[in-house]
């Protein structure tokens, strides 16, 4: 399930860029995009690979809806 753990990371990732852009004059602009393509992929990927139901943003091993392990 290390494929879960890269689309979390990429996650964490796109939320710090958002954080970033904000230094920059304009930035918003770009955080408020960043922010549409972060929500759209935890819609769409942060899934239990075994319930479908979504996922916590903080993750655990075990999935919090049926109990699987999710999570190397
Ligand atoms: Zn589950």
């Amino acid at each position: 399930m290390n494929d879960l753990k890269q689309k979390m990371q990429l996650i964490w990732g796109i939320s710090i860029a958002m954080l970033l852009s904000l230094l920059f004059p304009y930035g918003w602009i770009v955080s408020l995009v960043l922010m549409a393509v972060n929500t759209y992929c935890y819609i769409r990927y942060m899934r239990c690979p075994y319930c479908q139901m979504h996922l916590p943003i903080v993750q655990r091993p075990f999935c919090p809806h049926c109990g699987k392990r999710i999570l190397d």
